[in-house]
């Protein structure tokens, strides 16, 4: 077995034993597998390891691998049924005049901060796509380097995101200040969880909690994560190769 396949088995495992741990369903949690950073050839190992949902921070990067992926998968499957397809998830900070490509080219994006990032989106959604799958970002930890909407404010952005055409609102996504520490960990997930109870009064068919990574996502699934965005634990230490990574991201 590669590595990519080994890590992601790993993954797997951790998952199905937090959610055992949680007394929560093995199948609650769907595991996004982060590959910023990592090349195309990257994407496609998983994929044949039976993975099919990918993410991605940085837009050019993204394009390019998504372009490189999606012309190997139909020229490897000409005149038989196609492969299952991917499903892309953009994870990185926004920048408004950028949305179109993002609207494009992917089926779910995590890290809407803004109403005006939200209607941009909404604006240029292909109909023939159908709606926009996106998460809210919320700054659970208040460090002013982090990306994301303060608590306080996320119902209101969660009330007004929910009535744009072409998005579906699913929840809401962060990126907890970094700690080996369990509880701090746990207390930071608990916000988002608490923001998601109290969206569902206004928002009842939201689903989604985006939490926890490859160093806490025992502590975010324990507090109710749906989906983990899970990178250097599937396909290793990221090399960014002199570019700086996002203040809030994880190296
Ligand atoms: C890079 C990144 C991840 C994955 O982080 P790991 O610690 O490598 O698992 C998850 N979420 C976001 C938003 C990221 O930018």
């Amino acid at each position: 077995m590669g590595a990519i396949a080994a890590g992601l088995q790993a993954c797997r495992a951790r998952i199905a034993e937090a959610c055992r741990e949680a007394r929560r369903p093995p199948d609650a949690v769907r595991l996004l597998a982060v590959s910023k950073t990592f090349p195309a050839a990257a994407i496609l190992e998983a994929y044949r390891a039976g993975h099919t949902v990918f993410g991605e921070s940085y837009l050019q990067e993204a394009l390019g691998k998504i372009a490189q992926v999606e012309a190997e998968l139909a020229a490897e499957t000409v005149g038989q049924t196609p492969p299952p397809p991917i499903e892309w998830h953009f994870i990185g900070p926004i920048q408004s005049n950028k949305t179109r490509p993002i609207a494009e080219h992917f089926d779910w994006v995590h890290s809407i901060d803004r109403l005006k990032v939200a209607q941009r989106l909404a604006d240029a959604r292909p109909v023939e796509l159908g709606p926009l799958q996106v998460c809210i970002q919320v700054n659970v930890s208040g460090e002013a380097s982090k990306h994301g909407i303060a608590p306080a404010e996320a119902l209101d952005l969660a009330r007004r995101v929910a009535g744009l055409p072409r998005l579906t609102l699913r929840g809401f996504m962060c990126i907890p200040a970094e700690t080996s520490d369990r509880a701090s960990q746990r207390a930071q997930f608990r916000v988002l969880a608490e923001l998601l109870r109290g969206a569902r009064a206004v928002v009842p068919s939201l689903d989604t909690l985006s939490m926890g990574m490859s160093g806490d996502l025992e502590a975010a699934i324990l507090e109710g994560a749906t989906l983990v965005r899970v990178g250097s634990a599937i396909f290793g230490r990221r090399d960014y190769g002199g570019r700086k990574p996002e203040q809030d991201e994880p190296i």
